[in-house]
């Protein structure tokens, strides 16, 4: 049997930082995750004879793969006890980008696992992703969400209204941890009653359907630029060619122009002509709608 699945790219509409947890040392945020059209391509089939063990493929990645770290964590948590099976994961989403990449694999592997086997209801869906990463519960279900906790509490948002992404990869990779690092030595976390107020208006914001301008920010942003000083010039760019918000994208170091309304789709791609010289070349994306439950 031969399944595939789509492993959709996130982004942070906006990403509030607040102080590190007692409990396991990790930062609490609150975050609208918005999954996007850009996604990688995950295929699950019976390794070829003679494999011992489950195989990843995927060109572009080197060294441990989240997407095997899933399927590991998924057959010691049910005892699914398939032959070897091979996992492809084909890489549209940057590399290391503050994107989500290897995360939305994990989660798409868990999707992955889950049909092929039968087994995984939604609570072990859920347990098994958040042990897998702090960005991996939110793409379980990929779509719009509100992310709390260090990640792993997931509330379902309706989905906005239309707009067009303008993503501008970065030049190099930028580690997540670094990022985070440097937003501690930057002290730019908040405390907890400003966070806790964050969220308040978020949640409002947010359950009605699009947030306004103002909201659309990234505590992580002077971080990410602090390393990447580059970052700079690509959001002045998507600036430039016309995007209603530029912004970072998770950790860094790839830029979003956004582009809101109905007519945002053209005219991100309308953009992504014009900067078409850069390299990396400029993508374009879409939100993807809320999957089914
Ligand atoms: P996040 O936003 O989830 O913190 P990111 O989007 O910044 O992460 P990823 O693309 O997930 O970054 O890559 C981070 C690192 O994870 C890479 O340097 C890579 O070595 C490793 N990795 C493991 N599995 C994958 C995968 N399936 N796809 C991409 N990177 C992977």
């Amino acid at each position: 049997m031969t399944l595939t699945e789509r492993a959709p790219a996130k982004i942070n509409l906006c990403l509030h930082l607040g102080p590190t947890r007692p409990s396991d040392g990790r930062h609490e945020l609150v975050s609208v995750m918005q999954s996007l059209t850009l996604a990688d391509e995950l295929t699950l089939e019976p390794a070829p004879e003679g494999a011992g063990e489950d195989r990843i493929v995927c060109p572009g990645v080197e060294g441990p793969n989240l997407g095997g770290a899933a399927l590991a964590a998924f057959r010691a948590a049910t005892g699914w006890e398939a032959p070897p099976q091979r996992l492809t994961i084909v890489k549209r989403v940057p590399v290391a980008a503050g994107m989500g990449g290897g995360s939305g694999d994990a989660a798409a592997a868990l999707r992955l696992a889950a049909r092929a086997s039968g087994l995984g209801g939604h609570a072990l869906m859920h347990e098994l992703a958040t042990g897998l990463g702090a960005d991996v519960p939110a793409q379980v279900r990929p779509g719009r969400v509100l992310a709390t906790g260090a990640g792993e509490r997931v509330e379902r948002l309706p989905d906005g209204g239309s707009f067009g992404v303008l993503v501008l990869p970065g030049t190099r990779e930028l580690s997540t941890a670094a990022v985070y690092r440097e937003a501690d030595r930057q002290g730019l976390a908040r405390d907890e009653g400003h966070l806790r107020r964050r969220h308040a208006e978020v949640q409002e914001a947010a359950s009605g359907g699009d947030l306004p301008l103002e909201m659309l920010v990234n505590d992580l942003q002077p971080a990410a630029l602090a390393l990447a000083p580059e970052i700079d010039e690509a959001l002045a760019a998507a600036r430039a060619a016309g995007a209603d918000v530029a912004l970072v994208s998770g950790s860094g170091p790839t830029a979003l122009g956004l582009f809101l309304g109905s007519d945002g789709a053209q005219r991100a791609r309308l953009a992504a002509d014009a900067l078409a010289g850069r390299r990396p070349a400029p993508l374009v994306a879409a939100p993807e709608p809320n999957w089914p439950a």
